[in-house]
């Protein structure tokens, strides 16, 4: 084993800080939008255009097509980085050139390649991953949005909601049932779906606790005809493709959640320092200094397990579990650790003046998107049974 990092991962990760205090950091507050009254910030579409530019969408893409094939470790270095300064545009960000560009990455033809990716990793065109929809969520097997073969045309029917990016988004990997008659194992395909196309619309943009600057969106498909070829690798096998890229897209949410909670943590040292009570700087107290060395133990594990899980993602290693672990743990640790921070900020925690405040209603969505900490557990227990050599069934 060996946990140090490179000379290359070292100074990858400074030109990451180095971007997000130049070009994040000074915009941070506009993306919250702490002038907007209904919970909508700022979508940071320009920023996202920069960041493609300075080559930070290109980890999980081939050079041939605008990447730069680092993978996912780099990916995680460039979520902890970015997710410390603006937790909402690295959302924004992770989802466009990963979570879209992820089913294309690993399922497109070349020609499907060429035609999107360059545009998606110079943050030119905006992307977006379709899977839930009203009456489906966890039980991603229900899905209902249909695509029907009509001569040399998909006609798509049906709502996608909760889709982050989804009003702003140029493209679509939209996940729809191809075959009705068999279960959605067997009859799920992927597209690559342009929402220019005749028949979609955004039904609304949803207000939410946290991540303001996001675009969190309810779609609607009525009928939208697109090409036969935008299907994206092979016709039914929409849910192996979708399982596959969920395991990458666990991890890459998980590190944005080390990057909130070291933010957080970093606020409280100083605070703790510099605010004095009783004659003392506060953390001379142990119920401050306790507080700072769980949370900082809390959070070196979450970088432990996040950093792993990434390492065998990267080798192609089976890492369904180590995926589902890293998340669960860091996406609630750092529910905690937000937590903690504001006590450890006292009233100047709970006010608007600190970022922590928000970073602990940013924080709470960690643990719902892209799978509750319930389904984690689900998971979880499913692999270690069958790891054990016992049925999966009912754990
Ligand atoms: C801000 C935001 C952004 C999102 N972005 C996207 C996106 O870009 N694309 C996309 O497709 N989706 C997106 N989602 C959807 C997200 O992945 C789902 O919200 C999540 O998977 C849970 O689904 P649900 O909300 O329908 O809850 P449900 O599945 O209805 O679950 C409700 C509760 O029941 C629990 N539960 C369900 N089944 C079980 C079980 N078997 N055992 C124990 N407990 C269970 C859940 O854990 C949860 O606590 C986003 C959601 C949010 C909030």
């Amino acid at each position: 084993m060996d946990f140090d990092w490179t000379n290359d991962q070292i100074e990858f990760r400074k030109m990451a800080r180095d971007f997000a205090e130049r070009e994040i950091r000074p915009v941070a507050a506009w993306i919250e939008g702490r002038d907007q009254p209904n919970g909508l910030g700022n979508f940071p579409r320009e920023l996202l255009q920069k960041m493609g530019k300075a080559g930070f969408m290109s980890c999980l893409h081939d050079k041939e097509f605008g990447g730069n094939g680092k993978g996912l470790l780099y990916e995680c270095i460039i979520a902890e980085e970015f997710g410390a300064v603006s937790p909402a545009a690295e959302l924004a960000r992770l989802v466009s050139c990963a979570l879209f560009g992820m089913p294309l990455a690993m399922f497109g033809t070349k020609e499907q390649k060429a035609e999107f990716l360059p545009k998606i990793l110079a943050g030119e065109l905006i992307g977006a991953i379709g899977i839930t929809e009203p009456n489906v969520g966890s039980d991603t097997a229900g899905m209902k949005t249909t695509a029907i073969l009509d001569g040399d045309t998909w006609v798509i029917n049906g709502e996608k909601r909760f889709i982050t990016n989804g009003s702003q988004a140029d493209v679509l990997s939209l996940f729809a049932i191809t075959d009705p008659t068999v279960k959605a194992h067997k009859g799920m395909s992927t597209f690559l779906f342009e929402t220019k196309t005749p028949g979609f619309s955004v039904v609304k943009n949803y207000e939410m606790h946290g991540m303001h600057g996001m675009r969190v969106s309810h779609l609607a498909f009525n009928n939208c005809r697109i090409p036969r070829h935008r299907l994206l690798g092979q016709l039914n096998q929409g849910f192996k493709q979708l399982m596959m890229e969920l395991d990458k897209e666990r991890i890459a949410l998980a590190a944005e959640s080390l990057g909130m909670g070291r933010a957080c943590i970093e606020a409280a040292l100083k605070f703790s320092q510099e605010r004095v009570q009783f004659g003392k700087p506060i953390k001379d107290f142990e119920g401050i200094s306790f507080k700072i060395a769980e949370n900082a133990t809390l959070l070196e594990a979450s970088q432990l397990m996040v950093h792993r899980a990434a390492c065998k993602a990267d080798k192609n290693l089976p890492c369904t579990k180590e995926a589902a672990m890293a998340k669960l743990f860091a996406c609630d640790e750092v529910i905690r650790i937000c937590d903690d921070c504001i006590q450890i900020l006292g009233g100047t925690g709970y006010t608007c003046d600190s970022f922590v405040e928000q970073f602990y209603r940013d924080a709470r969505l960690m643990s719902i998107g892209g799978g509750t900490r319930e389904i984690m557990k689900y998971l979880i227990s499913r692999e270690v049974y069958s790891q054990a050599g016992y049925s999966s069934k009912g754990a």
